[in-house]
């Protein structure tokens, strides 16, 4: 696959995010039009409902763009998402007959405002980073104990909130809650003193299975409509100590931000990996048809309060243990009905090298070696007013696939329960 050109000339560079090759889906909004339905070509958003109406665009279930998520779309299942994805690649190449009809639908980038892409039903976070696993293990239980015994043929995950998925751009209000350092005696409330990032990538579910009903590894991968990057915002000093038996629960129940196109299981297809050789060889109900991991470049970086942003950390997608298709089939596997608009967070991302790491936890091992930034500050976790930011791209022969970023500005925690 090379690089696929359109008549929107900014896509046709390896540096933009957005080639003709990619083709996500976003919910916008510009002065005087509803959030809608759109497709990133470039620097330019195409307005799907506006071509719907023009014409050009028609699904076999009728208008669906007008709407500001896509769930509508991802209900209709396979076969009108490749329909969809021909359709609107044949629309935008650079030899399309109906440039002079489109022009006028698309908006720049720069003058829309960009809005959650689906309504999301449920949210499910695992666990899935055996570096991960291992570094966090180290310092909660010790080393003796750092990968807990059904690791390595568990996909483990919980449930967490979909109240506070919130789209990239939207301040985080540093939370509150119930913190018992090691030396103290009783737990006290108060503001989050450890809060962190978790760089994870999100797969968005796009079909269903009726309760009781399980689904093969495979038909979970066929489930999956796209997936977007995602920020699993975490209280650490929360986590340690509500944690037991249960897993986290106010700790990452404050709020999760995820980039705003959803990068498309077809656009990524040429990337491709398989899941890591297996140390313990899985059930059968796990066992991947197929490479349904891919080679994603991930980074994060930091910016005090108007300063400039360092980056902090670089890894890939393709170090998981466990893939989102395999974590889904592990979700249903009981029978759990997955729904579409089901949001599972990979778990964090992290690579063995420092520089690798997806987590401020894991950079400055809980505290002790602090994070020296390009301004000169020092970090071991978040402070009011910094901005995280998350990118990734897939690289291919002359262009990316891009996911544009994942940000988010800490604000001060509101007065509370003192
Ligand atoms: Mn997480």
């Amino acid at each position: 696959m090379t690089l696929l050109t359109s008549w929107v000339q900014s896509a046709n560079t390896d540096q933009s995010p957005f080639p003709l090759n990619n083709l996500p889906y976003g919910v916008f909004s510009t002065r005087g039009l509803d959030p809608r339905c759109g497709v990133a070509i470039g620097d330019m958003i195409l307005d799907l409902a506006a071509v719907e109406e023009a014409g050009l665009i028609d699904l076999p279930s009728g208008p669906v763009f007008d709407v500001p998520f896509w769930n509508e779309v991802m209900e209709q299942g396979a076969d009108v998402w490749a329909q969809l994805r021909q359709r609107l690649t044949s629309l935008l190449s650079a030899d399309a007959a109906d440039q002079d009809l489109l022009r006028p639908h698309l908006v720049a980038q720069s003058d829309a405002q960009m809005h959650m892409p689906f309504l999301v039903s449920e949210f499910t976070d695992f666990y899935a980073s055996r570096d991960h696993a291992t570094n966090v293990g180290t310092m909660f239980r010790g080393a003796e104990n750092a990968l807990p015994p059904n690791w390595l043929h568990i996909p483990i995950g919980y449930n967490g909130r979909a109240s506070s998925v919130v789209v990239s751009g939207t301040d985080i209000t540093r939370p509150n809650g119930q913190i018992k350092p090691p030396h103290a005696d009783a737990p006290s409330f108060g503001p989050c003193q450890r809060l962190d990032i978790e760089l994870e990538l999100g797969a968005v579910v796009g079909g269903a299975n009726p309760l009781g009903q399980p689904v093969s590894v495979q038909e979970a991968d066929d489930m999956i409509f796209g997936y977007v990057l995602l920020n699993d915002w975490s209280a650490r000093d929360i986590q340690a100590w509500e944690y037991q038996p249960l897993g986290p629960f106010q700790a990452k129940a404050f709020a999760t931000s995820i980039s705003p196109w959803i990068v498309t299981k077809a656009a990524l297809a040429p990337f491709r990996k398989p899941t890591p050789v297996r140390e313990q060889a899985l059930l059968p109900y796990l066992q991947e048809p197929g490479p349904m991991l891919y080679d994603i470049d991930l980074s994060v970086s930091m910016a005090p309060a108007g300063q400039a942003a360092t980056t902090i950390s670089r890894t890939n997608y393709d170090v998981m243990y466990y893939s989102a298709a395999q974590q889904i089939a592990h979700h249903a596997s009981s029978g759990c009905a997955m729904n579409v608009g089901d949001l599972i967070g990979s778990g964090t991302i992290s690579g063995s090298e420092r520089t690798a790491r997806g987590s401020l936890l894991e950079m400055c091992w809980g505290g002790k070696d602090p994070l020296t930034l390009d301004t000169g500050e020092q970090r071991t976790f978040i402070e009011d007013g910094d901005t995280l930011t998350l990118t990734g791209a897939a690289h291919g022969d002359g262009y990316q696939i891009g996911f544009g970023t994942c940000v988010g500005t800490i604000k001060p925690a509101v007065p509370f329960g003192a």
